[in-house]
Parts: structure tokens; C-alpha cells; sequence
């Protein structure tokens, strides 16, 4: 089936599902296609959208995804529930964050287009055949191969009808780490999507590394099922979760503490640890050990995200620092 003909409004209730499809023709002849997960309550109700595998090295929500959809049954769900385990098809392919097709970052798309490349096509179909019918949406990242983050539940933090149900939705979720982000949301993420149609969002990060901990699918797991119990699709309340390390700042990756030249990379600094203004966060070596450059922090903060890869070029990530919650 292509997708354009997939109409999410009219599934048959009180069924689980699994099918393939079509977004974009291949070169070689087939085409590229989309897995999709669908559970349906027997009762009607809320429509949770989940995706994983927006980049293509992060394998935390791609591993929980299929056994989120083990445990829901449909005679136990209210509403429909609606994943994709892997959007970045091309990308998951070749093991990469972006797509080896085209080039994209599919988180730097958002809301596609129609007849555009590749990347460009999923998110187009994500937004107009998934977001568009969610009452919730969740999109499942980490720190990928290069990176390193802590295990969190991310949102957009602002103080609209919106962003309230985000944030409690989040806290539901229950991963140790609350980061909220105030707007403006960057153009071009599944959240920006979601948010230019109104529909409440949260996403996740964990330390990644090519790998996924079986404590963070675990996370993952029960918190797909904490939002749906929040949400009222599964009877009974959220897991009760310790309360979280709540963080607010910039989420935005792109605009980061970088390599101002090639080496070899050494943190000296852990994943939340709270640093000082100027305090040596790693440097920078040769292959002889002399020290190439230090980077220091610009600014008092946490440590939210250090790169996991020792091997830097110039230019690369390194750190990013947030700030606390006021309590
Ligand atoms: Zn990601």
C-alpha cells in the first residue's frame, strides 16, 4: 500500500496491525517503504502517534517500539495507537544519523514535501497522515553514535494550553530527566510539526553510542505506557516515578560548544555534573599526548550533552550546558 492511501481515521477497531508502506520509488527499482505498528482499541478515543528511528544510529526507540505494541492489547485500549519504529528508512540502512540518499537530517525538514527528496517525502507523509490524526505525539531519539546525553524526557515550555499538556504528559512519562525548552521551537523538527497543528509533544534522549541499554528501552517502554495511562487510552494512573531532575534551555543541538580544530577528544567533565564559568570541560590532544586546545565553559551550567566520540574534526560538537528549573 502507499501511504497516501492510509487513512488512520477508519481502521478497523479492536485489532493490532503491522504493515509496509510505499513513500518513494528506489533507483534500483521497489520502493522505499515505512514500517508501521498500529493497535486499535476496541473503544474509540485519544490517537497516540510514536516514531523512532528519525536518525538512523539511535536504536533505543526502534528497540521499544515493538514491544510497546506487545503489551498494549486492544481490548484493554481506549483510542488507537499509531508507531513507526524506523522514519529514517535510508539512513537506518547505512547505520548514519542523516540519509544516505539525499544528504537530509530528517529533524531538519519539518513538514516535508510532497514531491520533494526522499527525506523530504517521509516527513511530508509523517506529518500529513500521522501528526495531523494524533491527539499526542512522541518521537524517540538519543545521543546516537557520536553523542552522549542523559536519559531524559524533552518539551516545549511554554505556558499555553499546549505546552501545560506537554509538560505534564512529559512528567508522566517519567524518565529521571525533565528538559524543557522555551520557544521559539527551531523549524524543521517532528515537534515543530506537531506544534504548528496544536498537537502536544514530547520527545526523548539517552546516551546512544550505536547501542540501547536495556535500562533505557525499558524507559522508553513504560513511558509510552505511563502517557497512555495519562492520556486515559489504558485504565489506572501513570507509574509513580521518583521525582525528576527538572532542566530547562536551549535544546537546540546545532548551536553548541564545538572543536576549534581536529584531535583527539578528552572530557574531563560527566553527563549532569554541574560546572562552573571557565571550568576545564576536555581537551583537545595529538596522537602524542601534547594538549591542542581546552574548552572551558562559557557560562555556569550542567552538562547536558558531551560527545561520546573520542576522534574530533573542527567544527564538531562538544558540549552543551542548560540551566535548572526554578523549583
Ligand atoms: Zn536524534
Amino acid at each position: 500500500m502507499h501511504i497516501s492511501e492510509l487513512d488512520v481515521t477508519n481502521l478497523e477497531r479492536g485489532r493490532k496491525g503491522s504493515r509496509w508502506l510505499g513513500i518513494a520509488p528506489r533507483v534500483e527499482g521497489g520502493m522505499w517503504r515505512l514500517p508501521l505498528l498500529t493497535v486499535t482499541g476496541r473503544e474509540s478515543g485519544p490517537t497516540l502517534v510514536v516514531v523512532a528511528g528519525v536518525h538512523g544510529d539511535e536504536y533505543e526507540g526502534i528497540e521499544a517500539i515493538p514491544r510497546i505494541a506487545d503489551q498494549v492489547r486492544p481490548q484493554q485500549l481506549r483510542g488507537t495507537l499509531l508507531m513507526v519504529p524506523v522514519c529514517n528508512v535510508a539512513a537506518y540502512a547505512t547505520a548514519s544519523r542523516n540519509s544516505p540518499v539525499d544528504g537530509l537530517n530528517l529533524a531538519r525538514v519539518f513538514p516535508g514535501a510532497e514531491s520533494g527528496s526522499l527525506t523530504q517525502r517521509i516527513a511530508y507523509w509523517l506529518t500529513e497522515k500521522l501528526i495531523k490524526a494524533a491527539d499526542f505525539f512522541i518521537d524517540l531519539h538519543s545521543a546516537g553514535i557520536v553523542g552522549d546525553i542523559p536519559t531524559l524526557a524533552g518539551y516545549v515550555h511554554s505556558d499555553d494550553e499546549v505546552g501545560r499538556r506537554s509538560l505534564a504528559a512529559a512528567r508522566a512519562f517519567g524518565a529521571p530527566t525533565l528538559w524543557g525548552h522555551p520557544p521559539p521551537v527551531p523549524p524543521g523538527r517532528s515537534l515543530s510539526a506537531a506544534l504548528e497543528l496544536g498537537v502536544p509533544c514530547l520527545y526523548t534522549e539517552a546516551p546512544g553510542a550505536g547501542r540501547a541499554r536495556a535500562e533505557d528501552v525499558t524507559c522508553f517502554l513504560r513511558g509510552a505506557l505511563n502517557v497512555m495511562h495519562h492520556l486515559g487510552m489504558l485504565s489506572g494512573a501513570p507509574a509513580a516515578t521518583p521525582p525528576p531532575l527538572h532542566l530547562l534551555g536551549d535544546g537546540n543541538m546545532d548551536e553548541v560548544m564545538s572543536a576549534p580544530l581536529d584531535g583527539y577528544f578528552r572530557p574531563h567533565v560527566d553527563l549532569l555534573q554541574e560546572v562552573q564559568c571557565g571550568q576545564l570541560l576536555g581537551t583537545i590532544h595529538d596522537p602524542l599526548g601534547q594538549i591542542l586546545a581546552e574548552l572551558r565553559a562559557e557560562n555556569a551550567g550542567i552538562v547536558i550533552m558531551r560527545r561520546g566520540m573520542h576522534r574530533v574534526n573542527s567544527g564538531d560538537g562538544l558540549f552543551h550546558l542548560t540551566g535548572r528549573a526554578a523549583a
